[in-house]
Order: structure tokens, then C-alpha cells, then sequence
């Protein structure tokens, strides 16, 4: 290929979209390769090659374009790393209802595990706590939550739509939905195999210590217990709470507030990058002092816009997607690659370090969580990589010319405008 073609190519699709030839020229195929590969043009996609006749199911190729004709650029057997939550099991309960998304849906997410949560105005998430750490966005209405500090001292707040809490290992706690319509919120939790269903209730635990212990230890008379459940309530529906203050004074005692505070407002300040792109606000433990296991990114791309070509050296990326539509390739090393589909409701996961993007395919606002398994978010872009490297070591190995690599932005952006 001349130069001046592979100019050509690069203009037209990006120098990481190049061609067999452009490919081998810059000792990426080896020629014998790339030779078949030109032998064989990859089908368009309403060639004969592509074409489906058989069996299928229209609304979810219609959701999934790039499982439908993946782009020539995929490649391989890579594994799966999206999941709807809409694929979950609902349970079901009198005051709302909670589904999860683990390592047993998406064998890929070792790390974390999330949760989608409905609660009614009234309705409680019980008493309980858990082996794994838990973050939560709310994402709709108004929910009271409450705990006690390591040094048993009270915690009780009111959280509203935008706003996050962060709940460490072992801390007891509850949410409970407010007027005037509850709440729904996402919990994510740092244990991919962690289950939601297998937490330390308050009533299951009732349930299965015997009257005459629980007697003794509180001090009062078995008669008085009589109406303790006797099996676990998880979620369950009872009146609307009264006034904060006045829960915040009796939950707190002679003992005081707890100084910490669990829950981060949307007003707090974050790290926040802003382009013409969209905007990403930063959350980790350096702003939300007490979230120590686990950081986040708040991404929104305007349509046409992507989360630029990155990755992060630090941790595994699961992701919630909130609203809009996009896509993401996933390098995953060795030749393969895989582009996913994802829109409100999926949850997406990333293995630490591999390479990949996200691009709003819609025409809305594209709106998603990146959630790590970490005390501190961390990532590197492609454009800060190749921007901070001896050009001519850069320009010997993709095949691009001086004024191509300066038109690169040269600082990790997060977000490219269209
Ligand atoms: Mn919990
Ligand atoms: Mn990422």
C-alpha cells in the first residue's frame, strides 16, 4: 500500500481500523496473513454472507447491532461480559422487590456483584448486615437509611435521587422508602460472588436463637418475645417514617452521632472532567472518605461522543448503565476483541487492564457507572499513552504521519466530542 493510501485509510477509519496490508505493514500481521485476509474481504452486511434466515429473534438483534454484524474489527472468543438485570430473577415481597446481578449471572464479575432495589414509601430493606463492603446510588425518589459506627454510635440520614452511601464489612444497617413514591436504587457490592440473599437479617437471626437465650440475654421475659418472627422478613412494608430530627435524637442517645458520614450528596464536590463531550465526576475515597473499598465514575456522553480508548491499570470495571444507548470493544488481548451493545438496566465488566472504549450510539445522553474494587480510581488513555511517548517511536508503529499524531489530544480528556 502506498503512503498515500494508507493516509487514506487512516482518514477514513481511524488508524486503529486499518486494513490487512496497513496492518502488516506496520508488523502486526504477518504478510502470509494478511494476504488471506484480503483474499477474503469481510462481508457487508447485506451480503449473502450475512444474511440470517433461520430462527431468530428481531428485538434483540434490533437491541444488539454489534452481536447481530459485529464489526470486522472483532475477533475470537472472548468472554462474556454483559448481563441485564432485566434477565435476573425479581424477588418479590409486600413493600417492593430486589434482583441481582453476581458471578452466577456474569461469570466474569469476580469483583463485584450489584443489586437493583425497589423499595415502597414505607417499605424496608430490613436490618441487616453482610460480608462484603456496599456502595449504593439511589437512583429514583427518597429512601431513609440508617447504621451504627464501629463505635456503635448512630447514623441516620435522607437520601434523595443522585445521592450515594458506602456501608463497610459488618456494619449494620437499613433503608427504608419515603414519600412520595419510595425508591429504587443500585447497590454494588465488592464481592463478585456476594448475594444479596445471604445477609445477616435482624428477624432471621430472631428467628433461629432460642426464646429462653434471647430472654436472658436482653433481660426480659420470654412472653415478651412471643411475637418475634419466625422466619426472615428481607423486605417488608410498614408506615412511612416520621420527621429525621427526630429519628436522628432517639437513634443517637447520650452517646452522640456518629461522626462519620456514610451518604456523599450529588452536591458534594467531586473530580470532575468537562468537555464538550460530556462529564465525568470522580467519587473515590479521596472525596468520600469512608468509601475505602470501592470508587467510582459518574460518565455522561453526549450523543455522538465517546469515552475515549483507555484502561486502568488498578482494578476490574463493572458497570451499571443508566440511561441512552452505546457500545464498547473490549481488546482482550492476543487478536480478540468483542463489541457489546448496552442500554439502561446492563451491567458491563471490564477485566483490570484490558483496553476499551464507550461510544453513545443514540441520541440522547448515554449515562453509566464504572465501579472498581478500590480505595482510589485510577486510568490511563490511549491519546496521554501515544501524546507522552517519542513520536518517532509512535510513528514507527502505526503507520501515521507527524501532523496525524499532533491532532491527537494530548491529555487523558475522558471525553472526545463528536
Ligand atoms: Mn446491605
Ligand atoms: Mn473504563
Amino acid at each position: 500500500m502506498s503512503d498515500d493510501a494508507k493516509k487514506d485509510v487512516v482518514s477514513r477509519r481511524g488508524f486503529l481500523g486499518m486494513g490487512s496490508a496497513a496492518l502488516a505493514a506496520a508488523g502486526m500481521l504477518s504478510a502470509a496473513d494478511a494476504a488471506a485476509q484480503e483474499q477474503k474481504p469481510y462481508p457487508t452486511k447485506d451480503s449473502r454472507s450475512a444474511s440470517d434466515p433461520g430462527p431468530g429473534n428481531p428485538p434483540l438483534d434490533g437491541q444488539n447491532p454489534d452481536s447481530f454484524f459485529p464489526p470486522s474489527s472483532d475477533a475470537g472468543a472472548v468472554q462474556t461480559f454483559k448481563y441485564p438485570f432485566g434477565l435476573a430473577h425479581k424477588r418479590m415481597q409486600e413493600g417492593g422487590w430486589s434482583r441481582e446481578v453476581t458471578i452466577r449471572e456474569l461469570a466474569i464479575s469476580k469483583t463485584i456483584a450489584g443489586v437493583d432495589m425497589r423499595l415502597t414509601a414505607g417499605g424496608i430493606r430490613e436490618l441487616h448486615w453482610h460480608t462484603a463492603a456496599e456502595w449504593s446510588l439511589m437512583l429514583y425518589g427518597n429512601a431513609r437509611i440508617t447504621a451504627i459506627d464501629l463505635d456503635g454510635k448512630s447514623f441516620v440520614a435522607d437520601i434523595t435521587e443522585g445521592d450515594l452511601w458506602y456501608f463497610p464489612t459488618g456494619v449494620p444497617h437499613s433503608i427504608q422508602g419515603l414519600g412520595p413514591d419510595g425508591c429504587e436504587f443500585l447497590l454494588v457490592f465488592d464481592d463478585g460472588g456476594f448475594s444479596e440473599f445471604d445477609t445477616v437479617l435482624l428477624s432471621d437471626w430472631m428467628a433461629h436463637t432460642p426464646h429462653d437465650v434471647l430472654s436472658a440475654n436482653f433481660g426480659v421475659s420470654e412472653q415478651s418475645l412471643e411475637k418475634l418472627p419466625t422466619k426472615e422478613k428481607f423486605i417488608f412494608q410498614a408506615a412511612v417514617p416520621g420527621a429525621l430530627a427526630a429519628d436522628q435524637k432517639a437513634a443517637a442517645g447520650s452517646m452522640g452521632a456518629s461522626p462519620h458520614d456514610f451518604a456523599f450528596r450529588t452536591t458534594q464536590p467531586a473530580v470532575t472532567k468537562r468537555t464538550k463531550g460530556g462529564e465525568v465526576r470522580i467519587i473515590d475515597s479521596t472525596k468520600f472518605k469512608v468509601s475505602t473499598t470501592i470508587a467510582a465514575a459518574i460518565v455522561t456522553v453526549h450523543p455522538g461522543g465517546i469515552r475515549e480508548l483507555h484502561w486502568h491499570p488498578n482494578a476490574d470495571e463493572w458497570q451499571y448503565f443508566i440511561s441512552g444507548k452505546g457500545r464498547m470493544t473490549v481488546f482482550a488481548t492476543g487478536g480478540r476483541a468483542r463489541t457489546t451493545d448496552f442500554q439502561a438496566g446492563d451491567v458491563g465488566y471490564i477485566q483490570k487492564t484490558l483496553p476499551h472504549y464507550i461510544q453513545n450510539t443514540g441520541d440522547t445522553d448515554l449515562k453509566f457507572l464504572e465501579m472498581f474494587k478500590s480505595n482510589v480510581y485510577q486510568d490511563l488513555s490511549l491519546s496521554e499513552w501515544l501524546t507522552h511517548t517519542p513520536p518517532e517511536l509512535v510513528l514507527a508503529h502505526l503507520g501515521i504521519d507527524k501532523a496525524t499524531l499532533d491532532a491527537i489530544p494530548r491529555d487523558n480528556i475522558a471525553l472526545m466530542p463528536k
